[in-house]
């Protein structure tokens, strides 16, 4: 079992709750994770993970690893949020995450709720009532039965101010990551202030690119592509 509210792992009610946690600190204690932040604590002076983006993904990711107690250091290239709607569909499995993470009442509060699609098909000749529908009232299994609009912007802010509520981690905008090196000795990665354009070296344990499509933070990775499955 795993509470994922964002309480956790505070929680001082449920002590079923409590009691995983404590047992999952013993598996941790004497796992093999135990040797990995070890090691990390005594190589690098630098943060465990650093999270490359403060977009939508950037915003998860740090959140998750923050409620974990994981430190985190959390950059951006933009010198501020962008601020535009871009994607504003969100569906019932998106608010429950949400709802996890403590904060699908204020998605609610910036939502317009719409009860699903009529497909208009012009190439096919058909009366409005005959067009192809997708109606979200028939879901039976989540308590959010329509899909969400709220705008992209909306939802950011909504998550970094969680997290600025839980935690004192903050993105630091204007921080580009420039490169990412894994050598036999770890990770070394380069960074610029663009503001004072000074550079840095960090050797975190993890680096988590989060940087979107042109993804810069993993260009340098030589990460294995998944060829997909004919199955
Ligand atoms: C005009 C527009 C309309 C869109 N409409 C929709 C839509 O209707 N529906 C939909 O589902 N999606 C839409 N999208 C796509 C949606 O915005 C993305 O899927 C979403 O933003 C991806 O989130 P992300 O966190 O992965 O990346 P991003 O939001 O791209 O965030 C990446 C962040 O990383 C930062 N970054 C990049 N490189 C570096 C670096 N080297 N160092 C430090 N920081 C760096 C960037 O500054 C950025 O803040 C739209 C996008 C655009 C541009």
């Amino acid at each position: 079992m795993f509470c994922y509210m964002s309480c956790f792992p505070r929680c001082l009610v449920n002590d079923e709750i409590m009691n995983y946690y404590r047992e999952g600190i013993m598996a941790i204690n004497s796992g093999p994770l135990n040797s990995k932040l070890l090691r990390g604590k005594m190589m690098s002076t630098d943060s465990e993970v650093v999270v490359v983006g403060a977009g939508p993904s950037g915003i998860i990711v740090t959140n998750e690893l923050l409620r974990r107690g994981i430190d985190v250091k959390w950059i951006d290239a933009r010198p501020e949020p962008l601020g535009t709607t871009r994607a504003f569909s969100v569906h019932a499995r998106t608010f429950e995450m949400l709802e996890h993470v403590g904060i699908a009442h204020k998605a609610l509060e910036v939502n317009a709720i719409c009860p699903g699609n009529r497909f208009i098909i012009a190439e096919m000749d058909l009366l409005m009532e005959e067009m192809p529908v997708l109606d979200f009232r028939k879901l039976e299994n989540t308590r959010y039965n329509f899909y969400g609009k709220v705008n992209q912007h909306d939802l950011e802010t909504i998550l970094r101010n969680h997290i600025a509520s839980q935690h004192t981690v903050s993105p630091q905008w204007g921080v580009e990551c420039l490169s990412v090196y894994q050598g036999d000795g770890g990770i070394d990665m380069e960074i610029i202030n663009k503001t004072t354009g000074k550079t840095e070296t960090l050797r975190p344990d993890w680096v988590i690119g989060a940087d979107g499509y042109f993804t810069m933070s993993m260009m340098d990775v030589p990460l294995e592509a998944y060829e997909g499955d004919d199955d």
